[in-house]
């Protein structure tokens, strides 16, 4: 989509501190970190949110949370935990409608998230 913040750094018009990168995924640290590790990882395909899923985007969703695993033991994060978030919709907080997938690690994480 011409007009959307994440498919342009895939198309390569804006460009994000990337972390990871296949096929299908793209993986960039949040320009607003959250806490030491925050990471964004998303879709190359253009999803706007989770309720835009379907049995054909499964396989992706699949891939967003193995290249986030991958990512939180390159980062460190991996033994001492990490949180992976999908905010969907205003009451979420969601405020980029690209599908995305928050990698936070680095810091003590508290319940209720808020
Ligand atoms: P959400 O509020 O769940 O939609 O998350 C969107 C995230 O995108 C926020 O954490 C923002 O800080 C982050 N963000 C917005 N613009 C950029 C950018 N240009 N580069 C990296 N992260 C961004």
């Amino acid at each position: 989509m011409s007009d959307c913040l994440f498919c342009k750094m895939v198309a390569g018009d804006i460009k994000p501190d990337v972390v990871f990168e296949d096929d299908a995924v793209l993986a960039f640290r949040d320009v607003n970190p959250q806490a030491p590790t925050h990471v964004l990882v998303i879709p190359k395909r253009h999803i706007a949110t989770t309720n835009d899923l379907d049995a054909a985007s499964a396989d992706v969703v699949g891939k967003l949370y193995l290249a986030a695993k991958q990512i939180a033991a390159d980062e460190g994060i991996a033994g001492p935990g990490y949180r992976m978030v999908m905010n969907c919709n205003p009451g979420a907080g969601q405020s980029v409608y690209h599908l995305h997938l928050h990698l936070l690690g680095g810091r003590p994480m508290h319940w209720p998230p808020g």
